[in-house]
């Protein structure tokens, strides 16, 4: 057994012991079967979450209306979920209301595909009712009962479906495949915000390649935002050698390069974005710019070291031709002379200063960009008595 299952055991062991039947499922017990590396354990318990709460000292209520509380436990944190089966989906979202079972083999019923439908006990015993294991060994991507009535319930399994592709490189089953054609339009009701998790998977996985083309040629896209305008586009991008991408920053700012009609704030808007993707996919289409205008001593300032990979990963899927290491871009960035405003010798008070007659205004800001600029080129030395010379022979009511 992986060593985080045996971090995650007294927590097992101590609801078993309390006399509620625990299990180890879901992603953990599938990547341990693959023998691929284990992210975060899920546990499913008799155990209702108020008596889950009463047997551990720190529980977060995540997700208690759907049966799920968050259990810490030696500096780690494990989804603790009730056996429970869902109601019905009226809005998509999710269940209306979820219904607490005895059994696990009853839980495992509402899983979205075999292979997540697994269930492993504390000696390490699996529970397996609907051949899991086999498709995992045919390397393949099967609902748990009909793919009609899984996919109709829960739309949001499609996409699931696709990512399960991109990140293990399975097939799905001809039924599975073949029943997105009839309920793929039903993705238009699901909340984005659960796509683009999804999604952001999808662009994980190593097999990303395989998995886009199926996102095209299911033409399952033409129900998600912004893809579903741009038919044309996707099609031009199942020539692409896709690489898998980070985040969904440096995934939009693919798309914006190829379709830049399409703004990043439109993405934004659309996908329900965080700020935190909007800075950095902004950061990242200023840096193509500055690329593409053979600046790129000032592109990889822009950069800084933190988005260097992220924008060679967006550089490698663009141009299949670009075969720069990265670490040359490290290195070039590394020899910059200065690596933010905080390395100039000087800052807007001085500048401001250089010139007391002059009222503060935007010339400063554009002053000390222009220093920056020329310091990075190598054209000036970031000394504050040679910085003052150079400066001090600007007008700051002309345009430098
Ligand atoms: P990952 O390794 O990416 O975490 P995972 O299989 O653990 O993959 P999660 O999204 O963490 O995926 O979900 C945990 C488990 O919950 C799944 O393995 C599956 O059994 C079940 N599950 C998650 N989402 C759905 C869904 N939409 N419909 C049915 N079952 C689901
Ligand atoms: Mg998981």
């Amino acid at each position: 057994m992986d060593k985080k299952f045996l971090d995650a055991m007294p927590v097992v062991l101590h609801l078993q012991s309390s006399g509620y039947d625990t299990y180890f499922v879901g992603g953990a017990v599938r990547d341990q079967l693959l023998g691929k590396e284990i992210w975060d354990i899920d546990i499913a318990t008799a155990a209702k979450p108020d008596e889950v709460t009463e047997l551990f000292d720190k529980v977060i209520p995540v997700g208690i209306d759907h049966g799920t509380v968050l259990v810490r436990y030696g500096g780690e944190s494990y989804e603790v979920t009730t056996f429970r089966i869902d109601g019905e989906y009226n809005d998509f979202r999710h269940p209306e209301e979820v219904e607490y079972v005895s059994s696990i083999e009853e839980d495992l019923s509402r899983r979205d595909f075999t292979m997540n439908a697994i269930a492993m006990g504390k000696d390490g015993q699996i529970i397996d009712p609907y051949g899991g294991q086999e498709d995992i060994r045919a390397q393949k991507i099967k609902t748990v009962g009909s793919p009609d009535e899984r996919f109709q319930e829960d739309p949001l399994r499609m996409m699931r479906a696709i990512r399960f592709v991109s990140q293990h490189g399975f097939e799905l089953t001809d039924g599975t495949y073949s029943a997105f054609d009839q309920w793929k339009h039903l993705l238009s009701h699901i909340a984005i915000e659960r796509i683009a998790v999804e999604f952001e998977k999808l662009f994980n996985g190593h097999e990303l390649n395989k998995a886009w083309t199926l996102l095209v040629d299911s033409n399952l896209y033409a129900h998600l935002p912004i893809l579903n305008e741009s038919p044309q586009l996707m099609n031009s991008t199942k020539t692409i050698k896709w690489i898998p991408l980070n985040d969904l920053a440096e995934v939009i700012t693919v798309f914006h390069i190829l379709k830049p009609e399409i703004s990043i704030d439109m993405w934004v808007k659309h996908w329900k974005l965080s700020n935190r993707i909007k800075r950095k996919s902004l950061t990242l289409v200023n840096a193509w710019d500055l690329w593409q205008n053979s600046k790129e001593k000032q592109c990889l300032y822009l950069l800084g070291e933190d988005h260097i990979a992220a924008f060679y990963r967006v550089l490698s899927t663009l141009n299949t031709h670009f075969d720069q290491d990265i670490k040359e871009l490290f290195k070039a960035h590394h020899s910059l002379p200065i690596h933010s405003r905080k390395d100039l010798k000087v800052d807007g008070n001085d500048i401001k200063g250089w010139f007391p007659n002059e009222k503060p205004g935007p010339w400063i800001k554009r002053f000390m960009e222009s220093v920056e600029e020329l310091i990075i080129n190598g054209e000036l030395v970031n000394d504050s008595l040679e910085i003052k010379e150079r400066v001090t022979s600007w007008n700051p009511h002309e345009l430098n």
